[in-house]
This record gives structure tokens, sequence and C-alpha cells, in this order.
């Protein structure tokens, strides 16, 4: 649907590429590919926070100028998420004193927008941002704030100055209209960047590219070398089979964004902060595993067609590159994708693409369909499956034998789909060695969570922390990787970045945690070390009736062979809700053995606990304001407490559980 969208960043990367390339043929007479530099960023820190270098030169009566985050439009599929801004109502001027030995590479890259409350003008009403250096103006951007003004229209407006020579910043926020006074507008992210010059890598069999595909939603245990017998994977499979393959590799939750954002940095949720739709910007602070190739030379460019994945939540950090595709299948992205291979292939070059197939709506191919689905039973629709699944939730469904027949076709569709985009990444695979990359190229491969078919009463993903949500493919393949190795230890798949750079002999940043997947035995990876995961968008479809239809915080965690989920006290919830499962007897965890086991419970939750807070106080502190809390700690009364025991737990305790 949407066009190849560059991000600002790169076009600003690609016109220096061109410039480069010109001043190249003018200089040499020659191609542009080889010996070439360009010019990569490093973020050095965010100006919402210095109120040491700042001075408030003018403020409207009763209002402060302080850090906070604001979004242009609210929802989890908005193209102008929150983002972490200096809140600067209109009538409001501040002023930065920047060192006058700023260098040349130095700039400041910031946004300015107004919140979603904001849209309350009339016609024509509109407040103007304005930056000064030195007096000289160097910025400025209106933003119309009518109440009438379309959604699509509502968003931020991107500015990137030069602060080099240092002295004098002014930011400046004006408006005159109607309501003015009451409009929440800031700039936002004020990064302070530094432009540096690299040369660009060449790729060779031990300075290898690095090809990272991300299959939105696939569950492992689909795929044959998972233990599927359907044979819906088999270029997967062959794949596979030349490289490591993950028995057991876990994602850190079981949707999109902080699985994703754990993905490329390496952190866990409570360190990246990105655990709901409002604190889901990937704030430049945050250190992608696209920014240390970059950093390292490497060419770099990102696919993308989950909406999500987006340059707007700033997930195109680090990449020349990064193009939108969204909703758009692996027919279309995969080919495009294998073109910007052909014309980069002379440089070292990391790829990211993640593609959505496997996510709903299942649109598989006839012959796949014809293959792997019956006739839909009669009357089947996706809506319908859900329908029938929330009156089932409500109690209103008692006989389920409709429901039943409905998601198995649902699931069958599932298979058609992997079957189908199997045969795409095959081709895909085929192409590259085609282009003789296979001795320079690492390819790996798996996905930000998996999904549900009722195996635990729900249907979707970022529910629960079962097996078919939170279990996925990991594959890598590639010169230096073993072939034909299967490694048994439980693993998190947030470690492939900081194991795909000790891969390809490149230095991890010290932000990533030291570990490297490969090296993971049972010896040296015990089943003992607790892995854990978060969601804020949970659900409990087996307690009591009054709590199925929320929407929860949940925590949880897997240690040893115990799989704990805790929905604490929050808006929604007045108590806390337990599920315990002892995987060792009870393999698939259906039986919740929470009130038998309460002194393990707790210790689990003590962990749990211990994990938030950890998180906490190393995260980024760009979130000033309360969002991101109030999405990863909703109503945690237990943050810096121990976890309360209930008398009637204690007495349990006290009885030997
Ligand atoms: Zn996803």
């Amino acid at each position: 649907m949407a066009p190849i969208s560059p991000s600002p960043n790169a076009i600003a990367a690609r016109s220096l590429l061109a410039a480069i390339c010109l001043m190249g043929s003018v200089w040499f007479f020659s191609g542009c590919k080889k010996e070439e530099s360009f010019e990569a960023e490093r973020f050095l820190e965010s100006l919402i926070t210095r109120t040491d270098h700042r001075q408030v030169r003018r403020a409207p009566e009763g209002k402060v100028i302080k850090a906070g985050s604001i979004t242009p439009v609210t929802g989890k599929n908005s193209h102008a998420g929150m983002r972490s801004s200096l809140l600067m109502p209109p009538g409001s001027e501040v002023v930065f004193s920047i060192p006058e030995d700023v260098g040349q590479a130095t700039y400041l890259r910031f946004a300015t927008g107004i919140d979603n409350t904001s849209y309350t003008g009339n016609a024509g009403a509109e407040v103007r941002f304005v930056v000064l250096l030195r007096k000289e103006p160097v910025f400025h951007a209106n933003v119309p704030y009518n109440s009438d003004l379309p959604v699509s229209q509502r968003r931020w407006e991107e500015g990137e100055i030069s602060l080099a020579g240092g002295g004098s910043l002014v930011l400046r926020v004006e408006a005159d209209g109607e309501g003015a006074e009451e409009v929440k507008s800031g700039f936002a992210e004020l990064s302070v960047v530094k432009k540096l010059r690299r040369v660009r890598a060449q790729s060779a069999p031990d300075a290898p590219n690095v090809v990272m595909i991300v299959l939105d939603t696939l569950r492992a245990d689909r795929l044959g070398m998972y233990g599927s017998d359907r044979g819906v994977s088999p270029g997967l499979d062959a794949l596979g089979n030349k490289g490591v393959v993950f028995d057991r590799s876990f994602v850190a939750s079981p949707w999109t964004w902080p699985s994703t954002a754990s993905l490329i940095t390496s952190l866990s949720p409570p360190e990246h902060g990105i655990v709901g739709s409002k604190s889901s910007f990937l704030v430049d602070e945050l250190q992608t595993l696209a920014e240390v190739f970059l950093q390292h030379g490497v060419t770099t460019a990102a696919f993308s067609a989950n909406p999500l994945i987006c340059a707007e939540r700033n997930f195109d950090q680090g990449f020349e590159g990064f193009f939108e595709h969204v909703q758009e299948d692996a027919g279309t992205i995969l080919p495009k994708a294998t073109q910007w291979i052909r014309e980069n292939s002379e440089n070292r070059f990391f790829l990211y693409i993640h593609l959505l197939d496997t996510h709903t709506p299942y649109k598989p191919d006839p012959v796949m369909m014809e293959r792997f689905c019956d006739d839909p039973p009669p009357g089947y629709s996706e809506q319908m499956t859900y329908s029938l699944l929330h009156g089932h939730l409500k109690g209103e469904v008692e006989d389920t034998t409709k429901l039943d027949q409905f998601v198995d076709h649902y699931s069958d569709l599932y298979d058609a789909e992997i079957a189908t985009l199997d045969a795409k990444l095959s081709t895909f695979f085929s192409n590259l060695s085609a282009m003789g990359l296979d001795d320079r190229t690492v390819i790996a491969i798996t996905s930000d969570h998996g999904e549900e078919f009722m195996e635990h009463t729900m249907l979707g993903h970022g529910r629960q922390f079962f097996s078919e949500s939170m279990m996925v493919p990991l594959i890598m393949v590639g010169p230096g990787i073993p072939a034909g190795v299967r490694i048994e230890a439980r693993v998190e798949n947030r470690f492939l970045a900081p194991t795909l750079l000790a891969a390809t002999n490149l230095a991890a940043p010290e932000s990533m945690p030291a570990v490297n997947l490969l090296e993971a035995t049972r010896e040296n990876h015990p089943n003992e070390k607790t892995i854990f995961f978060t969601t804020s968008l949970g659900r409990w479809p087996n307690g009591p009736l009054e709590h199925r239809g929320k929407i929860l915080q949940i925590h949880g965690c897997l240690k040893e062979e115990w799989l704990y989920m805790w929905a604490p006290k929050q808006n929604n919830l007045e108590n806390e809700l337990n599920q315990l499962f002892d995987l060792y007897s009870d393999t698939e965890g259906k039986e919740n053995v929470a009130t038998r086991n309460v002194v393990r419970m707790s210790a689990l939750k003590e962990e749990i606990v211990a994990w938030l807070e950890a998180g906490a106080e190393t995260r980024v502190d760009a979130f000033t304001d309360q969002a991101l809390a109030e999405e990863l700690m909703r109503g945690l009364g237990y943050i810096g407490k121990k976890p309360a025991i209930s008398p009637r737990e204690e007495r349990n305790a006290s009885e030997g559980n």
C-alpha cells in the first residue's frame, strides 16, 4: 500500500552518498562503490532534560516548561506516536547556551508537534515553532491545530540544524488563535548527534554480511524442524540443516513492539521501556544493532511490512535506508530486498527484513490452501471465529463444537500461510546463493512472537505466556557457523544481536549484554536461569467471568520447569491474579497449581519485581512523565517493596506447600 518512504536519516544519508559519488566520478572517473566513505551518526545527548544549560526566557502565566511527552495521534497503529518532549506552551521561549567549541559535525535533531487533545481551534489556527541560533532563524514550522484537521495530517514536523560554532540556541513557540492558551505543544527528542566519517566496509568470509529476517507471528512448533509433520516449511527446514537451530528460543514479550525492541537492542522490556502504545518510541539513547553495524562501516537497510516497526517510532535508527511496505507480503518485499542486495553486494551490509505474512488476515496461495486446508465449515469467517470466542469467554456459548471447527480451519489457514511464505523465502535464499554470497553472508531467522489457537482458551497473541506465544524459531546459517547443530538450551532470542556481532567478528557495545548464543549449552545456560516476560495486552481467560474481558498488565517468568504468570493489582483489577504451572508433570500448562505452591510463587514474584526494578534503574530516563511508568508498572504496589503475602497465603505456606 504505502510507497517506499525513506526516513529523513535515510534521505540525508543518501543525498550525501550521491554527493560523494559525484565527487568520486569527477576526481577519479571511476565507480563509487570502492574506498567510499560515508557519514554515520552517533547520539551524544538529549537537551530535554538538560536544565543546567537552559534558561526560560518567557512562559505563559501559570504554565511550567518541563519534560514530558505528547502524541499528535493516539492508537496502537498510529504513525504519530508519543515522544518524549520539552513541553513548551504557546507564548514560551527557552534559550540553551551551546559551547562555542562544538564542531562542524554536531547537529541537533528534533520534531515539533502538539498533543492530540489540543486539536480544538477554528479554521486557520496554528502553532508556530521557531528555532534561532546566534539570533539567526534556522528553522520554523507552522502546525495547524484546528479541530477539523484530518487525523492523517496530525503529525510531527521533523527538523535538523547544525550546531557548529555554538552560541545561543533559542526555541520559541507562539500561537494566537482560539484556545491557543490550552494547546499542549513541544519540541520532541532534541537529540545532539555527531556525524562521523566512516570508510564503507567490504564483505569477506571473515567479515560477512548479515541478513536478519523476522517472520512476524511465527510460532516454532509449526515448522518441520520443530516437530510439525505437515510439510509446511521445506525451505526453512533445509536452511536450518545448513546451520544452527535453537530448539527452545523465547521472546521477551508476546507482541510486536516490546519484543522487536528487545531483538534490536538486546535489552529486556523494562530496560528499553517500549512496553505499550504510549511508550513505544525507540529513543535515540537506545543503541540498536543497525547503529552498531553502521559504526563499523557496514551498509545498512531495513524493509518492514509491520506498521508498528516504522520510522515514525524511531525504529529506523542506524538504517541508511528504511523502507516501509505496510501490510505488503513477502512476494512484493523479498524481490525488492533482493534488488537492494544486488545493488549493495560489493559493500559489507546488514539487512533487516520484517515480514508480516504469517500475521492475520491470512491470504495463502490457493495451491497451499488446497494442500493444507479442507473446505471451510459452513458459516466460517475470521470475524465469526472471534465473535464465537468472545461469546464463549462471556459464558454465553456453552457448546464449543462450532468454535472448535472454526479454529481448526483458522489454524489450517495459518499453516497454509506459512507454506506460502516458505516458498517465497526459498526463492530469496536461492537468489542470494546465485549472487555468490553464501560464503560471506550470515542469515538469521526468528520471530517476534507466536500465535494462540485456543490451546489456552484464546486466539491471537499478546495475551499469555504459553509456548504457542513465546517459543519462536531461531536459526543461524553462514560462514563460521557450524552446520547441522541443534542447541537444546533454553535461550532468549533478544541475545541474537550480540550473537550476530560475535559471529561476524565485530565488537558489541557496552549497552548490549555480553551473550553469545552460539556458546549456549545446557551446561553454561542451565535451566535454572530465569527467563522473564511482560505484556500490556494480557488477558486472563480462565479466571472468574468478570476478568475475562479485561486488558491487563501481566508479568511472568519461566524458571526450571515452572511457568508463572502474574497480573498485579491495577486500575481495572482490585486483586492480583496468579497462575503457576508445573511443566515437568503438566507439559502443556493446563493445570493452575498456584494455590498449592504459595511459597514458590512468592519467590518467583519477588524475582519478577527485582527484574522490573533493575530494568527501571538502568533504563534511559527519556520518558520523564508517567506514560511509561503507567504502562509498565500500572498499579504495581510492589515496586520498592517485597511482595506482601496475605494471611491466607501465609497459612498455606506454613502447611508446607
Ligand atoms: Zn508481531
